[in-house]
């Protein structure tokens, strides 16, 4: 009889978790609190408007494609991508007629730090140079890998490249190494928050994310962000796998240090082993009752670990199509970049704020009623704890005015205001209670150096046998494609265990 695993948590990683160990033999059935797949990568619709709801850029989509074709399936048919260039376009609030394009077309990019500030293209390859080299090692040897073991990282050879990934410097402090002008170093270093960190605490490694974009593009997928998890569902079902939605699991069962299911709907489930995807400190503090299977992850700990930033996000429904709008992807900078990162995680209100806007339609039209766009906007802000503000209906007010006024200094956004048919928001409190986001802290724990590598909470449960954890608080982190290797991790540490297979992470 095949071995039963529940996971716990539809999002991406509980998704590719769910896949990859169906895909090997097991028989999985996934429970998801809400009632659709893909956690934050979700869809907002309305009156005929679809957005996604959180994720939107595809980076590294060879990651993305890995998880259909272990199965023997052709990504293409299921998630059908195309490349987009220029990747997007960065508008400063201060001097909005004068915006720049961000091009992962090297020679164009060139042309565009060359008419910024010449002297910075030559400081601009150094910097993709240094960082490639550092790229290298953290993906054979850092980003792939469990660190179930002290001696997994304390040990020569691991030492030797954790040294060479230069951990100390900060993002910021890197990239003002290689280049001068201002703007154009902000908008490298700015890309750490995608992962919820501030350059100015940043290890520096995280400086790939940009470089990730340079050299090898950002991605569209047909549908949008979106259509990655229904496919997975669909994979998943495919494969044999059950899901069941509306299930919001209340415990995982642990009897004599080993879990042996959940509980949800005041019944017990059996398992022979337990997937959470469920966001790391939330499941610690809700999910594990047993004291001795929290290990050092106490209450006390979960509140003291240093929390991602969190998202506003508006959408909006709109009565045109923005032809004037060019791209896709659109960044507006606020003049003072240092203030506006200072007080999100000062937790202060913004007063200079800069903000994302994605209009999907435009690559897929079919995401918005004929002859129209859908306007999807997000704005970095505090999380929950770290706030010294409410998040009631004045905020929201404040913030929105905020955004339409900034965007309505941009060329074809001037009647922005009167163009909107339909709207809605998600905030931090919407990330806590819909998906349990601990602190509404949108990219989970923050990655400083002391949260992250080996130091971050792994896939293998370190006090009680049968668990394992994946997702965005874990090792390797955020973003798509990085739990999509949280989610790898966790499957070959439980075959692992269960099956003594030895996965080789050395290098030679
Ligand atoms: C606004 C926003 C924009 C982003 N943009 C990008 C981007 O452009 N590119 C990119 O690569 N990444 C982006 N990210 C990051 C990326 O979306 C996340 O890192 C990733 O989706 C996290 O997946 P996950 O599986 O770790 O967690 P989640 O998506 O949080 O999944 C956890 C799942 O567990 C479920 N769950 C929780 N508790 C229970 C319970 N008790 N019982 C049952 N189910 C439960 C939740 O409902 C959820 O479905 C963005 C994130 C946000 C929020």
């Amino acid at each position: 009889m095949k071995k039963k695993i529940i996971v716990v948590g539809a999002g991406v990683a509980g998704l590719a978790s769910a896949i990859r160990l169906q895909h090997a033999g097991y028989q999985v059935s996934l429970y998801e609190k809400e009632s659709t797949p893909g956690g934050k990568m979700n869809r907002i619709e309305m009156n005929g408007y679809k957005f996604d709801l959180g994720p939107t850029i595809v980076m590294m989509p060879e990651i993305y494609r890995e998880i259909f074709e272990l199965c023997g399936r052709n990504p293409d048919d299921y998630i059908p991508m195309q490349k987009v260039d220029p990747m997007y376009r960065a508008y400063y609030n201060d001097r909005p007629d004068d915006p720049f394009d961000i091009s992962s077309d090297l020679t164009e990019m060139t042309k565009t730090i060359e008419s910024i500030n010449e002297s910075d293209v030559e400081g601009f390859f150094h910097y993709l140079q240094d960082i490639y080299k550092r790229f290298i090692i953290a993906k054979h040897d850092i980003l792939q890998r469990p660190f179930r073991k002290q001696r997994d990282f304390y040990n020569l050879p691991m030492l030797r490249k954790a040294l060479k990934l230069k951990t100390f410097d900060t993002a910021d402090h890197f990239v003002g190494k290689y280049i001068k002008d201002e703007r154009l170093k902000q908008l490298i270093s700015f890309q750490t928050l995608y992962i919820g960190i501030s350059p100015m605490n940043s290890p520096s490694f995280y400086t790939m994310i940009p470089m990730i974009q340079f050299l090898y593009g950002v991605w569209f997928i047909k549908g949008g962000m979106y259509t990655m998890a229904t496919s997975m569902e669909k994979l998943f079902r495919e494969l044999g796998g059950e899901i069941h939605y509306s299930k919001n699991v209340k415990e995982i069962c642990i009897e004599n240090d080993r879990a042996t299911g959940i509980v949800v709907d005041d019944q017990k489930i059996s398992s022979d082993f337990v997937v959470c995807n469920a966001d790391f400190p939330y499941a610690m503090k809700n999910l594990i009752h047993h004291p001795v299977a929290k290990g050092k992850y106490t209450d006390k700990k979960i509140d003291s670990m240093k929390y991602s930033c969190s998202c506003f996000l508006l959408y909006l429904g709109m009565d045109k199509k923005y032809e004037e709008i060019e791209h896709v992807h659109n960044f507006v900078f606020s003049e003072n970049l240092n203030e506006n990162l200072h007080d999100i995680f000062a937790g202060n209100k913004l007063t200079n704020a800069s903000f994302y806007v994605y209009i999907a339609s435009k690559l897929d039209p079919s995401l918005a009623p004929e002859g129209k766009d859908g306007l999807y906007i997000l704005m970095p802000v505090s999380n929950i704890a770290t706030a010294e503000y409410e998040w009631n209906k004045e905020t929201i007010d404040y913030y929105r005015s905020y955004i339409l006024d900034s965007l309505k200094k941009i060329r074809g956004f001037e009647n922005i205001k009167e163009e909107i048919v339909s709207e809605t928001c998600f905030t931090p409190l919407d990330f806590e209670s819909k998906f349990n986001a601990y602190n509404g802290a949108t990219f989970g724990l923050q990655p400083i150096l002391s949260q992250s590598n080996h130091l971050r909470p792994q896939s293998k449960a370190k006090n009680c046998s049968n668990l394992y954890f994946t997702g965005s608080s874990t090792h390797p982190g955020a973003g798509v494609p990085i739990v999509l290797l949280s989610a790898k991790i966790a499957a070959q540490e439980l075959m692992h265990d269960d099956q003594g297979i030895l996965y080789d992470y050395s290098r030679k």
